[in-house]
């Protein structure tokens, strides 16, 4: 999940940190489905669905149950393995079985937690000062959590959708995505995809909510290697064709090229929404870039910040270097990482034929490692998902801005992206920049959005499945 972006508009607030203390009971769910989101979220913290330890199919048993006792046709709810994980799919079939159906997304694995590390143990669900802790409680089993209570609480009221809705929880987002693959392949004829994964609100350190990013593109992850190999020899004997020099020199090159700035529809509604309340001269340069985006110094102002680069432009960085094989010899080989984060649109092998003539020597072979990530285009800002969220978010925090977002890390939306299907990421929680510890030590979810965001869920299901 990606809040980075709303986490920089809060830095350049500089909200003051009115720190006042929270207590576990206030902020306790008060509905039957908020109640029933932090149950479902406990019993799933409780299980360590991290890779390679065969937990997933453990947890989509219990979810699976859930749905079943909650309403769902035990035939709807299907649990598909692959390897050690799996995909869990549960279908709501909608009055018109020929519409498209709408795929509510999430995932179930979780990064690796070292409990030595944590002040409290990463795989016991432990409610506290407000909050509920452990690995998964915010990436990404707590929206889950919260999207299957309000589907549990839309069938409790009786309503039902115009079309099919999918809740399709993944097994592996965090590492081989191969489940989301599979999974996309089977569903390749939904018509929307809703992203708990990605997306969401941004609170003040006082509490106050700021605004709310709804994710509707991502950039394309891709990683290379860089080689250059040569017969070596004596390194008393040194000659011109020094493969750890000549590498080097490339990667001094790389080092200062820039790719070129890009815009898309999303990136300028980002701009146009995020400069008003971007103060300074990095809030001007938004609105220059997005009014004109061969603007050359607005568009090195937003390089300059960590936070903005990414939507500005592709980028290239080396990560990693392994060369040479004793201390006295010639090396006979170096190789580098290269790890790119490409704009939508602009193809992988694009860009490795640009690395190719940055680096600037035909010596430096340049190889595309693929890792599971593929290119997808951004969605198109589909007035209605737009106007439905707006709404819903404006029903729990009246006047928020809404406004739409590209990530800079990958999501599950990518595969549905890559087939031509719309995914927006609507993730329902609202917290402050402090609190985003996923994929971190301590990661927690706060107890006061549960509440609001099972609302949200229901209201942007009702709107856009009606
Ligand atoms: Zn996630």
């Amino acid at each position: 999940m990606q809040y980075s972006k709303l986490l920089a508009i809060a830095a350049a607030l500089a909200l003051p940190g009115a720190a006042h203390a929270q207590q576990t009971g206030p902020d306790m769910p008060r509905t039957k489905a908020g109640q029933e989101a932090l149950d479902i979220l406990k019993h799933a913290v409780s299980v360590p669905t991290v890779k390679g330890r065969g937990n997933v199919p453990k947890l989509a048993a219990y979810l699976k149950q859930r749905l079943i006792d909650g309403g769902f046709a035990a035939d709807d709810v299907h649990f598909e393995p692959i390897g050690e994980t799996g995909y869990l799919t549960a279908r709501w079939p909608g009055r018109d079985r020929s519409a498209k159906p709408i795929v509510i997304l999430g995932h179930m694995d979780v990064v690796e937690a070292k409990p030595s590390d944590w002040e409290r143990d990463p795989f016991k669900p432990i409610v506290e000062n407000g909050y509920i802790y452990g690995r998964g409680s915010l990436d990404d089993k707590g929206d889950s959590a919260v999207a299957i209570a309000a589907l549990l609480e839309l069938k409790r009221q009786g309503w039902t959708p115009a079309r099919d809705i999918v809740l399709l929880l993944t097994g592996d987002e965090e590492t081989d995505m191969k489940t989301t693959a599979a999974a996309a392949e089977k569903l390749s004829n939904a018509g929307l995809v809703l992203n708990a994964d990605s997306g969401g609100g941004l609170l003040g350190e006082d509490g106050k909510p700021i605004a709310y990013g709804i994710q509707a593109g991502e950039k394309t992850y891709a990683d290379f290697t860089l080689t250059v190999t040569d017969p070596g020899g004596h390194s008393s004997r040194p000659d011109d064709t020094n493969a750890i020099a000549m590498l080097s020199r490339g990667l001094a090159k790389l080092g200062d090229y820039r790719f070129p700035a890009q815009i898309s529809p999303l990136t300028k509604a980002y701009w146009e929404g995020s400069a008003p309340r971007t103060p300074g001269k990095v809030g001007e340069a938004m609105a220059a870039f997005a009014a004109d985006p061969t603007n050359k110094q607005a568009a090195d102002t937003l390089s300059a910040e960590p936070e903005y680069v990414g939507i500005v432009r592709t980028t290239c960085v080396p990560t990693m270097i392994h060369g040479g094989h004793a201390p006295n010899a010639l090396p006979q080989s170096v190789e580098a990482n290269v790890n790119c984060r490409i704009f939508p649109g602009t193809s992988i092998e694009e860009v490795r034929k640009r690395l190719g003539d940055v680096l600037g020597d035909g010596a430096i072979k340049v190889a595309y490692k693929p890792s599971g990530s593929i290119p997808a285009p951004e969605s198109p800002l589909d007035p209605k998902v737009v106007k439905a969220v707006t709404d819903a978010i404006a029903a729990r925090a009246p006047g928020v801005p809404v406004i739409p977002d590209m990530s800079a890390g990958a999501t599950d939306s990518m595969f549905f992206r890559a087939k031509g299907i719309p995914a927006y990421g609507v993730n329902s929680t609202f917290m402050k920049a402090s609190d985003d510890y996923a994929h971190g030590l301590n990661e927690r979810l706060p107890l006061a959005t549960i509440d609001p965001g099972v609302k949200q869920w229901e209201a942007v299901l009702r709107a856009l499945a009606k």
